[in-house]
């Protein structure tokens, strides 16, 4: 295939243009066939301020996905800002083993407050997937350092979604991301989800939550002597489309974990620090996971940072004379960084002094009352909430929920519609979501509900 080279003229071209073609001559971005960009535009961002986006042609965009779930009170935000700078001056970075800083002990010391009790220890990773690594190889090595070497083997559920590193991705279940590697990947357990999508018509989430808990029942029952963990997404399984469920489920999930041995690991990377109406999903269900893992809004989309934290019994499974070789020797060049950690404390400060889990409740209300009347669109099969997260199912025969082909790319059509309407909406698929940044306005809200109905308008015809 050509390469997607080019010399243009830069007295005819646009600012955003001539940074396009210098992108892609020698980038290749996440997530992204890139021969996409020969019809799709890059595009090329100057400055944020808040929820917008701003390009270098002075185009904006409401941030309506947080990019990629991981800001949390805008772009640019001053007293984060102001945060990281006096950081920078003071110690950019310190290797984290032999060595340490305050920032990272104050963070720590505030995770452990605020994460459901019992979470005494903080391990930091430097992204969301690092952090189910490192999970993951704990409960294993737990295990081990316990006698129990049978116990190797982890559960998961359908349709779920761990990162891409590989035993993150192995651990997840969406085929787009996993099925080319499959044969590099250790093997799970993977039991159907809770997923509400498929309840019966007039059944409950709760119920019908309940009602799949069996499926995990039968498969600990069966297997407990051999699973080291059950990993799982609490409430919204988000790049599993958004998908959602109700607390009973890791309220049940909690209770037989405990009663069989097993470990449970609370991926809350994506949906941690408000994104489900409070500051953990697992608050919900009332539950205390073995593991938490969290990242993204840790660092309020600044920084790459994450942090798994775990019991005192886990801890002390690992502490002994080093000669016994038990220590859990995982680590990261960026452990822990100061500038990260730094941002962490301000962007908790500001969940602090803002209230923001409970001015969140009025703007979630604004979500659900400008999105509602989707609900009687002929091609969606529902408008769900969880908190913060409102997503629409694009559907393309209500009665039988039979979907769009996914070579359609419905998404892509809202996608295309949002840029020309100031909105940086990026479906999942042929479901269209916003989870955005809390310094959103009510008026805001109603624009992205505004083009995202439009949107849905011209992909469903
Ligand atoms: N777990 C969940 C639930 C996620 O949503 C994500 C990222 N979307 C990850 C893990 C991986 O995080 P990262 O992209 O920072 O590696």
């Amino acid at each position: 295939m050509a390469k997607q080279t080019a010399t243009p003229n830069p007295n005819q071209t646009s600012a955003n243009e001539r940074l396009k073609q210098r992108d892609l001559n020698v980038l290749w971005h996440p997530c992204t066939q890139m021969k996409d960009h020969e019809h799709y535009p890059l595009i090329p961002i100057e400055r944020g301020d808040g929820v917008w986006l701003q390009d270098f042609d002075g185009n904006r965009y409401i941030d309506a996905i947080s990019s990629w779930w991981v800001n949390i009170f805008g772009h640019a935000n001053p007293a984060i800002n102001a945060a990281l700078s006096n950081q920078a001056d003071t110690l950019e970075h310190v290797i984290f083993a032999g060595f340490s800083h305050e920032p990272g002990i104050r963070l720590a010391e505030r995770l452990v407050e605020i994460t459901p009790p019992g979470l005494n220890r903080v391990f930091y990773g430097d992204n969301g997937s690092s952090a189910v690594e490192i999970a993951l190889k704990m409960s294993f090595h737990f295990w081990k350092n316990s006698g129990r070497t049978k116990k190797t083997e982890f559960v998961n559920l359908a349709n779920s979604y761990h990162g891409e590193t590989l035993g993150a991705l192995a651990v997840g279940d969406v085929p787009l991301y996993k099925e080319t590697y499959e044969p590099l990947l250790l093997k799970p357990r993977t039991v159907a989800s809770p997923d509400c999508f498929y309840r019966d018509q007039d059944e409950t989430w709760e119920s019908y939550s309940l009602r799949q808990f069996d499926h995990m029942k039968s498969e600990l029952e069966q297997h407990h002597e051999t699973i080291a963990a059950v990993v799982i997404e609490p409430l919204i399984q988000c790049a599993g489309h958004m998908r959602m469920y109700h607390p009973v489920y890791l309220t049940k999930l909690r209770e037989l974990c405990t009663q069989l041995d097993v470990h449970l690991i609370a991926d809350e990377i994506a949906v941690g620090f408000g994104r489900t109406g409070t500051m953990f999903g697992c608050e919900q269900a009332d539950i205390s996971p073995d593991f938490i893992c969290v990242g993204k809004g840790l660092t309020a989309g600044y920084l790459p940072l994450s942090a798994v934290l775990t019991t005192d019994q886990m801890y002390d499974a690992f502490y002994d004379d080093y000669e016994t070789l038990r220590a859990f020797l995982h680590s990261h060049s960026y452990t822990g960084n100061p500038l990260a950690c730094a941002v962490g404390n301000a962007t908790l400060d500001l969940f602090e002094s803002l209230d923001t889990i409970e001015n969140n409740k009025s703007l979630a209300s604004v979500m659900s009352d400008s999105f509602a009347h989707l609900n009687d669109h002929p091609n969606v099969a529902e408008v769900r909430q969880t908190g913060m997260v409102l997503a629409v199912e694009m559907i393309a025969d209500k009665q039988t929920r039979s979907p769009y082909p996914w070579q359609e790319r419905r998404g892509l059509k809202v996608y295309m519609h949002g840029l020309e309407n100031e909105c940086l909406l990026r479906p999942l698929g042929n479901v269209v979501y916003i989870m955005p940044p809390y310094v959103i306005s009510p008026e805001q809200i109603k624009h992205l509900a505004k083009i995202a109905t439009e949107g849905i308008e011209i992909a469903t015809k």
